[in-house]
């Protein structure tokens, strides 16, 4: 008998997410709709919705469905209010902090300059907490209620997810990021990889599950989606596509081997190439036509291309996503990376336009990063429903 209520409860437990994250991905549902698409029955579904209400997950539109047949359904949403999620950036020159709600809308942000390379962990870590806590008091005041901090960070992260094992452009090595900001509730995560999934949950796409990620700042990071989840690798480091050989023979790459992506498509030597001092010199100089910086961007474009040609023949993506600050200066890049993709991938369906940019601009990871800590009140609402200080 036990037994069969602990089955029937971790049924209603899934069923919870199910109703909930049909909700996270569709716009004026009904219970009717809901049971519909998820396969339940309508009388399932209303006790599910009037569980989600009575946690204040959800809310009801009141507006009316025209047209449908018998009751009309009242239209129902996530709330806009009550759970939140914080994510946190460190990038080499600023920290940036934002909350989005439960829809993934953005609903406060702050972002200052720091010069972050080389300073000791602890004072960008001091730092850093102070701006979280000014932006979760702002959203505190908007009735938000933050359940968790991701961290983005631009290096590599141990397998528990509190901890940053190296990341060189930072001089960061062990860094026990999760303790300095609050254990428990803090969860560190690379930047690319929340890129890439910030991508898959609010890139606004039509059911792309199987892509490539690729962003830059000051290497080339990429991240794989595969059949929706991130793929992270046997060792936790996959997507390193800067360390992809484009040329044995090239120059020396800052991991010690020769001829990776990086050394032509890398920040460093792009603005190099270029002639620029910052990437937004390039991009304006690229913009106003400058032959060099034309000429740099071409030629990462085409490394890129030939790096990406082996991941898309290996892989067999949907799509290769360009987001980050390099979907800037895609107008420039993509005509490189296109046409060595149609040279070298071996799939004749494969189509220009399967590279595409992302629509989600600088804020990508940060989204992504904050997006991610309420993923896990979408994924199992039941659990976060039974927090005792909820
Ligand atoms: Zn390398």
């Amino acid at each position: 008998m036990v037994k069969r209520n602990g089955a029937q409860a971790e049924l209603r437990h899934r069923n919870l997410a199910l109703v909930l994250r049909a909700l996270a991905a569709g716009e004026n549902l009904t219970r009717a709709t809901i049971a519909a698409e998820v396969g339940l029955t309508r009388a399932t579904v209303s006790t599910l919705v009037d569980e989600l209400l009575a946690a204040g997950l959800l809310e009801e539109r009141g507006a009316q469905r025209p047209g449908t047949v018998g009751r009309p359904g009242t239209a129902l949403a996530l709330a806009a209010a009550g759970p939140a999620g914080i994510g946190a950036e460190v990038g080499v020159d600023h920290l940036a902090v934002c909350v989005v709600d439960l829809r993934g809308d953005l609903r406060c942000r702050s972002e200052c300059p720091a010069d972050n390379r080389g300073r000791p962990a602890a004072a960008v870590l001091a730092e850093l907490a102070e701006l979280i806590g000014r932006v979760a008091k702002e959203a505190a005041g908007m009735d938000l209620r933050p359940v968790g901090t991701t961290v983005a960070v631009p290096g590599l992260v141990g397998q528990d997810r509190g901890t940053v094992l190296r990341a060189p452009n930072l001089g960061w090595e062990d860094v026990d990021v999760a303790t300095a900001l609050g254990p428990g509730t803090t969860v560190v995560e690379n930047e690319a990889n929340l890129g890439a999934l910030a991508e898959l949950w609010l890139g606004g796409h039509d059911r792309l599950a199987d892509f490539v990620h690729v962003s830059a700042e000051i290497g080339i990071g990429a991240a794989l989606i595969v059949e929706g989840r991130l793929f992270r690798g046997a060792r936790g480091f996959a997507g390193e596509l800067g360390h992809v050989p484009v040329r044995p023979d090239g120059p020396l790459c800052s991991c010690g081997a020769h001829g990776c992506l990086e050394t032509f498509a890398g920040e460093e030597a792009l603005l190099r190439a270029a002639g620029a001092g910052t990437p937004r010199a390039l991009r304006t100089a690229a913009a106003g036509g400058d032959p060099a910086a034309i000429a740099a961007l071409a030629g990462a474009g085409q490394a890129l291309g030939v790096a990406l040609s082996g991941a898309v023949n290996l892989l067999d993506p949907q799509a290769v996503v360009v987001g980050g600050p390099l979907a800037d200066l895609a107008p420039w890049l993509l005509p490189g990376v296109r046409a060595e993709l149609a040279a070298r991938v071996t799939d004749r369906r494969w189509r220009p336009q399967d590279v595409v940019t992302s629509r989600l601009g600088r804020d990508g990871v940060l989204r992504g990063a904050a997006y991610s800590s309420v993923r896990a009140v979408l994924d199992d609402p039941a659990a976060w429903i039974h927090t005792p200080e909820r």
